[in-house]
C-alpha cells in the first residue's frame, strides 16, 4: 500500500504543479512519521524518498536506529518542550521546523553553542488563529524572527504552518496565502542570517492549495501511511497533552 500511495501523491504533485505553472522539482515532500512504525516507514525510504518529520523526541528516539541504514534526512515538526531540548539534539536532525517563541530558540542556541554546532530552523506561524495549535502569531511573526536571527547558531531557513482543517479544504487557502506574504515581509527587511526561501504547508488533504500558493515543503501522513490510531489533538493541543 505504501509505494501504491506514494505513486498517487506524486501524481497529485504534478497535478497540482501543472495547474500552478510550477516545476514538481520545487516541492519536497516530507513524510510526517508519527504513530507510524519503523518498518512501514522504511518502505517509503526504499521507494526513494528521503525526508521524513517526527513530532515527538520520544518516537523519534525509538524509530532512529532502525532508520538509520536508509539514511533519512530528519526534520523535526512537531511542537518541542523546552525540557527536550537536550534529548532532541542527541539525533542527527537537519532542520527543527516548529520554532514559535523566543526562549526556545535562547535555549536550543545555549545548547548549540556549547556543542559547537548549528541548525537549521523553520518558524511555526499560527495562520488559523485556532488556540489548540502552536505557532506564532502572524503580526509578531517578523519581530520573532530578527530576534531570532541575533542568535548565530540558529539558521532560519523558512516558515511553517498548518492551514486550517475543515471538510472545505479551500479554508486552507487563506492561511497559507497569508504564510507567503509574511515571506515577503520578511524577505523585504534583509536581516543578515535569515533566508526564507522554504514554505512548509500543506497536508494530505490540502496539498493542492498549498502548491498553488507556494509551497516548497509539503508534509504528508495519512495519505501515505493511512488513518492514524490517535487524534491529531494528541500532538497538537497543550491541553490534551499526556506526557
Ligand atoms: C501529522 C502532521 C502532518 C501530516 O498530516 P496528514 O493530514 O496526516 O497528512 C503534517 N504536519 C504536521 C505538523 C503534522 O503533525
Amino acid at each position: 500500500m505504501v509505494t501504491e500511495n506514494l505513486q498517487a501523491i506524486k501524481q497529485r504533485i504534478e497535478n497540482a504543479c501543472k495547474k500552478a505553472g510550477r516545476d514538481p522539482r520545487e516541492v519536497k515532500v516530507l513524510l510526517a512519521t508519527k504513530t507510524v512504525p519503523a518498518d512501514r516507514i522504511q518502505l517509503a525510504l526504499q521507494a526513494g524518498y528521503t525526508l521524513i518529520g517526527e513530532n515527538k523526541v520520544q518516537e523519534l528516539s525509538q524509530k532512529y536506529e532502525s532508520l538509520q541504514p536508509l539514511q533519512p534526512t530528519h526534520h523535526f515538526i512537531g511542537h518541542l518542550q523546552t525540557n527536550k531540548i537536550k534529548d532532541l539534539l542527541k539525533y542527527n536532525i537537519t532542520c527543527i521546523q516548529s520554532v514559535d517563541r523566543f526562549d526556545l530558540a535562547c535555549k536550543l542556541h545555549h545548547r548549540l553553542q556549547a556543542q559547537g554546532r548549528t541548525m537549521d530552523i523553520m518558524i511555526q506561524v499560527n495562520t488559523s488563529a485556532e488556540d489548540s495549535k502552536f505557532g506564532v502569531a502572524p503580526e509578531s511573526t517578523i519581530d520573532l524572527v530578527q530576534r531570532i536571527a541575533g542568535l548565530h547558531t540558529l539558521k532560519i531557513r523558512g516558515l511553517m504552518t498548518i492551514g486550517l482543517l475543515s471538510a472545505d479544504i479551500e479554508q486552507a487557502r487563506p492561511c497559507f496565502r497569508l504564510l507567503k506574504q509574511i515571506q515577503q515581509q520578511i524577505k523585504a527587511f534583509n536581516i543578515p542570517n535569515v533566508s526564507v526561501s522554504e514554505l512548509s504547508m500543506g497536508m494530505s488533504g490540502d496539498l493542492e492549495i498549498a502548491i498553488e500558493e507556494g509551497a516548497t515543503i509539503i508534509r504528508i501522513g495519512t495519505a501515505v501511511f493511512g488513518k492514524r490510531r490517535y487524534p491529531d489533538s494528541y500532538y497538537w493541543n497543550e491541553s490534551a497533552y499526556v506526557q
